[in-house]
């Protein structure tokens, strides 16, 4: 096993879980590409603080709504490689950056739709796809679902669809990935305190209490909850585990 400094690709590593995993990378002795939609000064904020752990980090502008972008994207990622670390290849890869819409199945338009499965499902399908010669062998991806794939909320037809998708999705990226070494997963977080869906789990007294009634450990979660998780999935003692959904929710609505 090759004992150069690993490198991980996170998409949304702005904010919320992808920066939560971010930094517990770098704790981790992780070097990190991540990367932001809108918000660059989140973005760069991140880089500082990965840097004052003593790891090298890099940002890259994504919108993993707009496939036609992946291409160009792709590219960026081989010329920071070359730039940052003199290397060619990046280790893990967290398909993370992503919206939430909480509108009911009988108003939900086709822009709302589309949205959603432009970021979440058609993102994750062909970005990943884009980035496959850049992925070391070896190396390990890990998909973003939800708890609401699982379980129903109304509220969520399109988007738990979506993340629905990626979990069949992952299943197959770790069958025809395997030949490589490459392991795929899904991580499906229960409702984070984040600024996801306008930050209603952690702004909203209600729904905060409703997830907290509905989960086992009593609370709603919060990104240190989710982002060591990863971070520690993605190491090499969890090298046997493939094609799975592992939920990390403090046990909701079991
Ligand atoms: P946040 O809203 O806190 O952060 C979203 C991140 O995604 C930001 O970095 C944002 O970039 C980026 N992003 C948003 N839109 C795009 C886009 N079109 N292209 C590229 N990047 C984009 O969300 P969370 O951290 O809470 O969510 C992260 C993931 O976890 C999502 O996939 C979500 O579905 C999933 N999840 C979240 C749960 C929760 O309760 N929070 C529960 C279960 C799953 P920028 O800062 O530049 O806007």
């Amino acid at each position: 096993m090759t004992t150069e400094t690993r490198i991980a690709l996170i998409t949304g590593g702005s904010r919320g879980l992808g920066r939560n995993a971010a930094l517990s990378l770098a704790q981790r002795g992780v070097d990190v590409i991540l990367t932001y939609h809108s918000r660059r000064a989140e973005a760069d904020a991140v880089v500082t603080e990965i840097e004052a752990q003593g790891r090298k980090a890099a940002t890259l502008q994504l919108d993993a709504g707009n496939a036609a972008s992946f291409e160009a994207f792709a590219a960026a990622v081989k010329k920071t490689l070359a730039a940052v670390w003199s290397r060619d290849r990046f280790d893990f890869l967290v398909n993370n950056a992503g919206i939430g819409i909480h509108m009911p199945f009988a108003e939900t338009t086709e822009d709302m739709f589309d949205e959603l499965v432009n970021i979440h499902l058609k993102g994750t399908f062909f970005l990943t796809q884009r980035l496959l010669p850049l992925i070391a062998d070896g190396g390990s991806i890990v998909n973003l679902s939800s708890g609401l794939a699982r379980f129903t909320t109304p509220g969520f037809s399109a988007y738990a669809a979506m993340k629905g998708g990626i979990e069949v999705l992952t299943r197959y990226m770790a069958k025809e990935l395997g030949h490589r070494g490459i392991r795929v997963n899904t991580i499906a977080p229960g409702a984070i305190e984040t600024d996801f869906g306008g930050g209603v789990v952690r702004d909203n007294a209600e729904s905060n209490r409703q997830v907290a009634a509905a989960t086992a450990l009593g609370r709603a979660g919060l990104p240190d909850d989710i982002g060591p998780m990863i971070a520690a999935f993605l190491g090499e003692e969890n090298r046997w585990v493939n094609g799975q959904r592992i939920e990390v929710s403090g046990g909701v609505n079991l």
